[in-house]
């Protein structure tokens, strides 16, 4: 097992109890299946996120409107896990075909 650290982490309880029913539903922990989810989701974000470019703070126009919406995500889901990456339940098949199949949960 490769080092590790604790995270201490406030989860929405609904994700809570979604998480932990999927993780029971999995025969994982509920910290495997936070793994998981990072380690499915951390390098598409890196891949993918582009942060808003830094503005120097005497360049910014005195009349610039504040932001009002993160910029952070522009879809509302976002799979734990690549459709076509292998199920992590180990089941050998697509996850798209298995647990991220519609309907399944
Ligand atoms: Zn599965």
């Amino acid at each position: 097992m490769p080092p590790t650290s604790k995270l201490n982490l406030r989860l929405p309880v609904d994700l809570k109890e979604q998480a932990e029913a999927l993780a029971q539903h999995m025969g994982l922990s509920l910290n495997a299946l936070c793994v998981m989810a990072l380690r499915s989701q951390v390098p598409y974000l890196s891949r993918t996120y582009r942060p808003p470019p830094v503005v120097p703070a005497g360049l910014q126009a005195p009349t610039a409107p504040p932001s009002s919406a993160p910029a952070v995500s522009r879809r509302e889901h976002v799979p734990r896990v690549a459709l076509n990456a292998p199920c992590p339940c180990g089941s050998g098949q697509k996850y798209k075909r298995c647990h991220g199949a519609p309907g399944v949960r």
